[in-house]
């Protein structure tokens, strides 16, 4: 584990040196306060930190203030040293913001003990925060496709729109439904009807830009969002997902499913565009498309897709 070791004085320095080194620690110097705030600035700063009190510039108090100000996911376990002895220093150097202090001259033993509780601090935080990120991670997630679940792919919806407000840039959506999917689960089963639902859903993921995203919008509806894409481009890539649906159908263990996807398609070219208000219009599309005889494409803004485009497989039939 990395350690700062902000000292201006060049034999504590180096004794630390040896002490920290023989210990197991990677040391990083730095002479005087401001040293340190630029070291501990970098991403991959050290986590832990003998600070101490008294250096020209910037001292270890200020510095720790300094630390504490911000509101950084990577927390610094800064240990103050100091010649500085008396409870009221050791109230003022906690206050400023220190883990911990220790006197100088130092005791070996006992700033091998206090590192140790340092180093355990980190490790239970970096532990946390990785235990929070796949929580977030899961409670974005839908669990059986592993797509974006509704509150997450609505919500990046909203994050593109006031993107786009500022950009001028167009957002596209996409509404897929599964067509007759009811009758999946009533001739095959709900467990068949699953795995056609992580087909689908594997299916259009693979058609997507690394940039674009598509969640679980309902139950056999997918919602995809598209930044930065012209209605005739997401019309295009809408025909490009209904094909990948129809053109192999899915193996279950209970048979072979022929598949097909309704799609509804809205485009915001202006700023005004509010996320329900691209939802519904693309769900009109996707009602058209229903309405017109499914497996197909409707566009509620744009060019409707040349007819040889949607005719390559033929709608399912139940
Ligand atoms: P349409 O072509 O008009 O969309 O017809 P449909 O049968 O697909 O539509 P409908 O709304 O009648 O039925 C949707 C079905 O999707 C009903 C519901 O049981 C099923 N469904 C929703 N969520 C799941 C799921 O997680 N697993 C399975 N197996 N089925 C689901
Ligand atoms: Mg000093
Ligand atoms: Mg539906
Ligand atoms: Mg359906």
């Amino acid at each position: 584990m990395q350690i700062l070791v902000a000292e201006d004085d060049a034999v504590t320095r180096r004794l630390l040196e040896v002490h920290l080194g023989r210990w197991g620690f990677d040391v990083v110097e730095a002479r005087d306060g401001s040293e340190a705030w630029q070291v501990l600035q970098s991403s991959e700063a050290p986590r832990l930190a003998l600070v101490d009190w008294m250096m020209p510039g910037m001292d270890g108090l200020e510095l720790c203030r300094r630390m504490r100000r911000g509101s950084c996911d990577q927390y610094t376990y800064i240990i103050l040293l100091t010649a500085l002895t008396g409870e009221e220093n050791l109230c003022t150097g906690m206050d400023a913001g220190a883990d911990d202090y220790l006197t100088k001259p130092f005791n070996v033993n006992e700033l091998q003990v206090r590192l140790r509780a340092g180093r355990r601090i980190v490790e239970l935080q970096d532990q946390l925060i990785t235990t929070r990120e796949v929580l977030r991670e899961k409670a974005s997630r839908d669990p059986l496709t592993g797509l974006w679940n509704h509150e997450e792919i609505v919500g990046c919806l909203a994050r593109e729109l006031s993107r786009a407000r500022r950009s001028g840039q167009p957002v596209s959506v996409v509404m897929a439904d599964i067509d007759h999917f009811k009758g999946v689960n009533d001739r095959y089963g709900h467990l068949a009807g699953d795995v056609v639902l992580r087909a689908v859903a594997q299916k259009m993921q693979g058609r997507m830009r690394p940039y674009d995203c598509v969640g679980r919008y309902g139950g056999e509806e997918f919602l995809v969002v598209l930044a930065g894409c012209s209605a005739e481009s997401a019309q295009a890539l809408a025909e490009r997902l209904r094909l990948s649906v129809c053109r192999e159908p899915v193996d279950t263990p209970d048979g072979i499913v022929a598949t097909s996807l309704s799609l509804g398609v809205a485009t915001c070219s202006d700023a005004s565009c509010q996320p329900a208000d691209l939802i519904r219009s693309a769900d009109q599309a996707l009602y058209r498309a229903k309405r017109n005889g499914r497996n197909r494409v409707e566009a509620n803004f744009g060019p409707e897709p040349a007819p040889g485009v949607i005719s390559p497989c033929r709608p399912a039939s139940w």
